[in-house]
C-alpha cells in the first residue's frame, strides 16, 4: 500500500498544479515559483489569514504583462525585428523596480520568473519597491554601437508609455549595462522632456550613483562575509570559485580581493578560465577590457595572462574551492554541479546571479546544510543601491562613495538578520532559503491585505 503524501507536500503539489494551469510551458517561472512555495506554504498554512485571502496565488500572477514588437534597422539597412516585454509583477510596496535584459534567450517566462523572484528581493532590502522585470530576445553580441543604439531608441519609443519615476523604474541585467542605459535615457528624456530619474545604472553624469556597478557584487560578498560570521569564520584566505564575467562577476572579484580571498576562476558563455595563483588588480583590470571594451570571448584573455588557463565550453564547478559565487545566469549549477563543489571542499554559495542553482542543486546545498544564500538575498544589494540612487534623484543630490558603500553593507547585515529570524533551524544553521522567501513574502503579503480584495 503507498503511503498518501503530507498535507504540505499535496497542497505543494495541487498549488504547482494551479500555477502551470495559468502559465503553461514556462518552466523557469514554474521552478522558481515551486522553490519559494516549497519553503512558504508551512508558514501559510500556520498563518491562516494569507491562505483565506489568497495572498500567495495572487502574488503568482503579474499586475500585468506588456509585450510589443522593436524594429530597427541594422548597419546595413535591413530591417529587423524583436521582442520586447515589461512584465509588472507588483507594486503593493512601491513602484515597479527591476532590469531589463537583452538576451536572445529572453522569453515571457523568463520575465516572470525573474519578476516573480524581484518582489520578495526588493522587499527584502527593506526599500519602498515593487517588483518587475523586462527586455527583449535581442542581442548586443556582435552588433555594432549604431545598431544597439537604435535597438534602444526603438525599445523605448514603446517602452517610455509604461515607466515613469513613481510608476516603474527599470535598470540593467544581462546585456544591459552602462552602454544601453544610456541610449536607453537618452531616447526617453528626448520623448518625453523630462529630466527624472525614470532608469538606475545611469552614469555619473546624468543622475547615476556612486558604487551602483560595484553593488550587486559587493553585496553578494559582504552577504557571504555575513553568513561566515555566523560559524565565526571569515574570507581571508579562502580560496573562491566565481562563476561569470560580466557587471557582477568582475566586483565580486574585486571585494573578494579586497577582503582577502583568491578568486580562481571566472567564465562566460564559452568557457572558464582557471587561475591557481589567482586573480591580482591588474588582471582584473585586463578582463574588465577583454570584457568592457574589447568585448571578447575569456579566450582572449587567456592569450593575455600568464598563468590563467581557459577550459572551453566547460563551467568551474569541479575547481576546489571553499567558497563560490555563481554570478552568471540562471540553472548553472545542477545536482552534480552542486555535489561536485561539496566533493571539492566547498562551504559557502553565496548567489550574485539569479536562480543560478536549480531545484535539484538547491536540494544538495540545503541537505548538506552549507552556507547557502539565494539569489534574492545574496544580490539584493545591486537593487538596493538602485533605490538609494531614486532617493539621490527625487532629492537632487549624490553622496560620497563612502557614504553609499556604508548603506551598501548595513542593508546587507539586515537583509541577512532578516533570513536569520526567520530562518534559524539550530545554534549552527540558518536556511537562508526559508529565511528569505518568508522575510520577503510578509511585508508584500501584509500590504495586500491591507488593500482588501484587489
Ligand atoms: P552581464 O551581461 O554583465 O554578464 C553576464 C555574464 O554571464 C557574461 O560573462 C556572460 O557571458 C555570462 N552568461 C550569460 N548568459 C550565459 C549563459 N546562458 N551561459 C553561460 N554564461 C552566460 O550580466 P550581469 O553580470 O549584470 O548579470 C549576471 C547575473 O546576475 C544574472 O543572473 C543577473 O540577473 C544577475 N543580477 C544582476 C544584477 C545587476 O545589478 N547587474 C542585479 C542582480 C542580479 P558572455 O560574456 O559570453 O555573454
Amino acid at each position: 500500500m503507498s503511503l498518501s503524501p503530507s498535507p504540505t507536500v499535496s497542497k505543494l503539489g495541487s498549488f504547482m498544479d494551479w500555477v502551470m494551469q495559468h502559465s503553461p510551458g514556462e518552466s523557469e517561472f514554474h521552478q522558481a515559483v515551486q522553490e519559494v512555495a516549497d519553503s512558504l506554504l508551512p508558514f501559510i498554512e500556520a498563518n491562516p489569514k494569507y491562505a483565506q485571502a489568497k495572498i500567495f496565488e495572487r502574488m503568482t500572477i503579474p499586475d500585468r504583462v506588456i509585450m510589443f514588437r522593436v524594429t530597427w534597422e541594422d548597419d546595413c539597412g535591413v530591417p529587423q525585428v524583436n521582442t520586447g516585454y515589461r512584465v509588472q509583477f507588483n507594486n503593493a510596496i512601491g513602484p515597479y523596480k527591476g532590469g531589463f535584459r537583452f538576451h536572445p534567450s529572453v522569453t515571457l517566462g523568463t520575465l516572470k520568473f525573474l519578476g516573480f523572484e524581484q518582489v520578495l528581493k526588493n522587499s527584502l532590502t527593506t526599500l519602498p519597491m515593487g517588483g518587475a522585470k523586462g527586455g527583449a530576445d535581442f542581442d548586443p553580441k556582435g552588433k555594432s554601437d549604431h545598431e544597439v543604439m537604435r535597438f534602444c531608441q526603438a525599445f523605448m519609443t514603446e517602452m517610455y508609455r509604461h515607466i515613469g519615476p513613481d510608476v516603474d523604474v527599470p535598470a540593467g541585467d544581462i546585456g544591459v549595462g552602462a552602454r544601453e542605459i544610456g541610449f536607453l535615457f537618452g531616447q526617453y528624456k528626448r520623448i518625453v522632456n523630462e529630466f527624472t530619474g525614470v532608469l538606475t545604472g545611469k552614469g555619473i553624469q546624468y543622475g547615476g550613483s556612486l558604487i551602483r556597478p560595484e553593488a550587486t557584487g559587493y553585496g553578494a560578498v559582504y552577504f557571504a562575509r555575513e553568513m561566515l560570521s555566523t560559524r565565526t569564520d571569515t574570507l581571508a584566505g579562502k580560496v573562491a570559485v566565481v562563476s561569470g564575467a560580466g557587471n557582477v562577476a568582475q566586483y565580486t572579484i574585486e571585494k573578494l580581493m579586497q577582503l582577502g580571498a583568491v578568486p580562481v576562476t571566472c567564465s562566460d558563455s564559452t568557457g572558464f578560465i582557471h587561475d591557481p595563483d589567482g586573480f591580482t588588480p591588474e588582471k582584473l583590470e585586463q578582463l574588465k577590457w577583454v570584457k568592457n571594451t574589447q568585448r571578447q570571448s575569456l579566450e582572449a584573455y587567456a592569450n593575455l595572462v600568464k598563468g590563467a588557463v581557459f577550459v572551453k565550453g566547460q563551467r568551474p564547478w569541479g575547481v576546489p574551492c571553499q567558497v563560490a559565487f555563481p554570478s552568471a545566469t540562471q540553472n548553472e549549477i545542477s545536482g552534480e554541479d552542486a555535489k561536485q563543489l561539496l566533493k571539492g571542499g566547498c562551504q559557502l554559495v553565496s548567489e550574485g546571479a539569479n536562480m543560478p542553482t536549480n531545484l535539484d542543486g538547491v536540494e544538495v546545498f540545503r541537505a548538506a546544510k552549507l552556507l547557502y544564500g539565494p539569489g534574492k538575498a545574496a544580490n539584493a544589494g545591486g537593487v538596493a543601491i538602485s533605490g538609494l540612487e531614486m532617493t539621490q534623484n527625487s532629492m537632487r543630490l549624490s553622496w560620497t562613495r563612502e557614504e553609499v558603500d556604508t548603506k551598501l553593507q548595513d542593508i546587507m547585515r539586515r537583509i541577512h538578520a532578516q533570513c536569520e529570524t526567520h530562518g534559524r533551524q539550530d545554534s549552527h544553521y540558518v536556511d537562508y532559503v526559508t529565511g528569505a522567501n518568508v522575510a520577503g513574502f510578509i511585508q508584500v503579503a501584509d500590504a495586500l491585505l491591507a488593500f482588501g480584495v484587489v
